[in-house]
């Protein structure tokens, strides 16, 4: 499963953090995961209990921010979310956009004690 590896590698963060802060408990993890990502919410959720468990996260509330794919067009500045497959920019139809969002993971923030 995909979100197991996605949970691993932002536990990993979250406990090596947490061991240089002296933190013995984490009582809530705040995740940002982009749309490119393709996370399952229930499966991240259901990842992060297993993984979790005998680790300083243990019972700790999960919270996922989902970022959706966002564009920006290089002709006219105008920031757009793509439908479907297409990246065409809404306003003046030209192809040459950018992607500024949608490709994040991170642990935006924790708290333990
Ligand atoms: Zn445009």
């Amino acid at each position: 499963m995909h979100e197991v590896s996605l949970i691993q590698a932002l536990l990993d963060m979250v406990n090596k953090s947490a061991a240089e802060n002296g933190v013995t408990k984490v009582n809530l993890v705040k995740l940002v995961v982009g749309e490119m990502h393709g996370a399952v919410p229930d499966a991240l959720e259901f990842a992060f209990e297993v993984l979790t468990e005998g680790t300083v996260c243990a019972g700790a509330k999960l919270e996922v921010e989902k970022k959706l794919f966002l564009f920006r067009c290089d002709e006219c500045g105008r920031e757009f979310n793509p439908t479907g497959l297409s990246r065409r920019c809404p306003g003046c139809r030209t192809n040459v956009t950018t992607l500024v969002a949608g490709r994040e993971l991170y642990v935006d923030y924790y708290e333990g004690d």
